[in-house]
């Protein structure tokens, strides 16, 4: 009785591994090289894919050219051909036919990998030569012919389990088969011992497996149905507690957070309405309603202000912080790059100044004396509005009322970054300040909703008029002189242009002097009769401050540049954007870039110039980029090519990892685990109620470190 006491502690699963049969040392190493420490996390290592053998074509059913997967027995093997022009070649059977698995260098190598007698799933185009062959196909061992037979394989049902695996854990026999037969004794002795971690009432309300038995099919599932089942349970456990997160976190800003009520509309915002040189959009005339409505409320706004590049958020941005300063507060702008936040300054310098409101600029490079002044100003009040870098979170600075935060490209800051200056707010008014955050990354509209459940969305889904759509195409290198005599034809007519070098192997020196070079080039070159300017990360702030206010003032004809220029500039007679090594950047990056132009009314260009090799995924990239201008198109194809996780930058966001479900496939089962998630803190705030307990419990213990980033931010 005694020791099945202990067994039932909810301990049991947080064994280690290596106390397992058939984990020693090394294997131990190599399982926690993957993040595998404990029992539970062996139980939550899911099959990459599954081999459904009911359905999989025999070797009798090949066809040339067919790209599939196959099962059979290692029946011969050998190196064949002489020095120079050898190949390994296995024979692969089943009880229908033969196929030839060919691999060519290191032979020697391959040689040794495969067994006579073992079972291998193998997967790739099936070609001809005297026979139908694989060349170089993706392998799975199922079986070695020491210790398996294939009937124990049969035995482990239709349905076969391939697993993740790396280097490592294969150096240690820890491939497909070697975790099939350390996971399967590991599922019989532990499964049990699972707490389900969802309350009854939403088991049996959305019909859900129960999660020990979830646990099981996922890795053994007798058919398809019950994998299906196994996958949607431990997917809603997922996103059910992602949107848990979000369902507490709003329900704490709602509820709990004092915010403060700007409800005065002052003279200053009639000025500078009148000062505007252009109407604002219906779009944008929406958005500011949503804003102000937000911040007449007595709890804190949280929202979430997305628009399109050039869609015109930094207007909306300086409208509501000057609704701060109407109200005797004072309001920040953090922006990702000094070279943004210079830029906004001057805006703001263009609109605010005007209308008597007094605005600072903050940024890591100035001087000490300069620097210690505006921190004075800040902490007396005479500056209302602060723009700046993250060298407004230091913790030097202090502000005398800070009541709103504006962040411009909120994806390019970390949890903790918002999260402290907010703090900033708290601690000078003693409420919680009025949060917008803006972003250009759009994201379909029914996931951002769902994502950022916990977040008020706004949408500036409306271009301001007379913009036209840029006009895209790519090219390779080898036509560059074309492409620069493009270039030159619209200098003549007063024009300015971009002409942008990516990062280089991940070094920014490198990256640096791809960019220099190229300006000496093309300075003693082809634009020899031009003026050209060099725009980098390293240079002073002086010197970036003075290269881009003479660009603006139409003073240089050619931005040469990294990609320090990626979010933000504005500088509406730039028509032409040229991007080097095209094909290197990522979909949003490039969506970015080109948003540097097409913001006046000139017709714009863009060109994207890719340098062979370039990869598939690369060629979607830049035939994307070349098809569209609509930045949710761009974004749905960065998603299918990214994934989610890396798209939602998930780790900024203080989001969980997502290992089995994926917020954009699986919609229908996030829709349902948010319903039961906002639904469940609706009734149970705390998570009190002893039914909830278990929620309460797996909560603590696998989110709260996340919970408590969210919480402030
Ligand atoms: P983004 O949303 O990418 O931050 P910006 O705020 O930089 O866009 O705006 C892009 C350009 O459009 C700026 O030059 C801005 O002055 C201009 N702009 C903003 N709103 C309007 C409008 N309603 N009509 C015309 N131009 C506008
Ligand atoms: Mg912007």
């Amino acid at each position: 009785m005694s020791s099945s006491a202990t067994d039932r502690s909810p301990n049991i699963l947080s064994t280690a591994i290596q106390y397992l049969k058939g984990i020693g040392e090394k294997r131990a190493e190599a399982l926690n090289q993957s993040g595998i420490f404990t029992v539970y996390d062996l139980l939550y290592y899911f099959p990459r894919r599954y081999l459904d053998r009911t359905t999989m074509l025999k070797m009798r059913e090949l066809k040339k050219d067919q790209t599939v997967t196959v099962i059979g027995k290692v029946a011969a093997k050998g190196i064949q051909g002489g020095r120079g022009k050898s190949r390994f070649v296995i024979q692969l059977t089943d009880e229908t036919g033969v196929l030839s698995c060919v691999w060519f260098n290191q032979t020697k190598y391959w040689e040794k990998q495969f067994m006579i007698g073992e079972m291998l799933a193998v997967s790739g185009k099936v070609g001809y030569f005297a026979g139908y062959q694989m060349v170089h196909p993706e392998y799975d061992r199922l079986t070695d012919d020491s210790t398996d037979t294939e009937d124990q394989l049969i035995n482990t049902g239709s349905i076969i389990p391939l697993y993740p695996s790396s280097e490592f854990l294969k150096k240690v026999g820890l491939d497909t088969r070697g975790l099939r037969k350390v996971i399967r004794p590991a599922l019989e002795r532990f499964v049990a011992e699972v707490h389900d971690i969802l309350p009854e009432t939403i088991i049996s309300h959305y019909q859900l497996l129960k999660l020990h038995a979830a646990l099981w099919h996922i890795h053994f599932p007798e058919s398809m149905h019950q994998l299906h089942a196994a996958q949607s349970r431990l997917k809603f456990d997922e996103l059910f507690y992602l949107e848990l997160m979000l369902a507490l976190r709003k329900n704490r800003i709602v509820h709990q957070q004092k915010g403060i009520e700007f409800t005065y509309v002052g003279e200053r915002i009639h000025k500078l309405a009148e000062q505007l040189p252009f109407e604002l959009t219906n779009a944008q005339k929406r958005v500011l309603h949503e804003i102000r409505a937000d911040m007449k409320k007595p709890h804190p706004m949280f929202r979430l202000l997305q628009g399109d590049v050039g869609s015109g958020k930094t207007i909306i941005s300086l409208i509501t912080m000057l609704i701060a300063v109407e109200n005797g507060y004072q309001a920040a702008l953090m922006a990702p790059t000094e070279i943004l936040a210079e830029q906004h300054f001057l805006t703001s310098r263009t609109f605010l100044q005007s209308v008597g409101v007094n605005v600072e600029l903050l940024i890591g490079a100035q001087k000490s004396a300069e620097r210690n002044a505006i921190l004075e100003r800040l902490q007396n009040g005479e500056c209302n509005i602060a723009i700046g870098t993250h060298a407004l979170i230091q913790d030097q600075v202090v502000f005398k009322n800070l009541g709103v935060i504006v962040i411009d490209e909120q994806h390019r800051f970390g949890v903790l970054q918002r999260a402290s200056l907010m703090e900033k707010g708290i601690s000078s008014t003693q409420n919680t300040p009025d949060v917008l955050v803006m972003t250009a990354t759009p994201i379909p509209r029914t996931l951002s909703l769902t994502l950022y459940g916990d977040l008020d969305v706004s949408i500036i889904d409306e271009l301001p008029q007379g913009r036209k759509p840029i006009n895209t195409s790519w090219r390779y290198a080898n036509k560059r002189p074309q492409i620069f005599d493009f270039v030159k034809d619209h200098l003549y007519k007063g024009q300015q242009a971009y002409i942008v070098y990516p990062l280089v192997e991940e070094s920014e020196k490198l990256d640096l002097q791809a960019a220099s070079e190229s300006y000496e080039e093309l300075s003693n070159g082809v634009f020899a009769n031009n003026k050209l300017a060099l725009l980098h990360g390293r240079m002073t702030n002086d010197e970036k401050d003075s290269v881009m206010t003479s660009f603006k003032r139409g003073e240089i004809d050619v931005l040469v540049s990294t990609t320090v220029i990626e979010v933000g500039v504005d500088v509406p007679n730039a028509t032409i954007m040229v991007v080097e090594h095209a094909e290197r950047f990522g979909l949003t990056q490039l969506h970015q870039l080109r948003g540097r132009v097409g913001r006046g009314t000139e017709q714009s260009y863009c060109i994207l110039i890719a340098t062979p090799p370039i990869s598939d995924d690369g060629m979607v990239r830049l035939n994307t980029m070349a098809q569209t201008n609509d930045g949710f198109k761009i974004s749905e194809v960065d998603l299918k090519l990214r994934g989610p996780g890396e798209f939602f930058g998930t780790r900024q966001h203080g989001m969980p990892e997502l290992r089995i479900a994926n917020p954009l496939e699986d919609m229908n089962v996030l829709v349902k685990a948010r319903e039961a998630a906002f639904e469940l803190i609706n009734d149970d705030p705390h998570l009190l109620a002893p039914q909830n307990e278990m929620v309460h419990h797996h909560f603590k213990h696998h989110y709260a470190e996340r919970m408590k980033l969210i919480q402030v931010g």
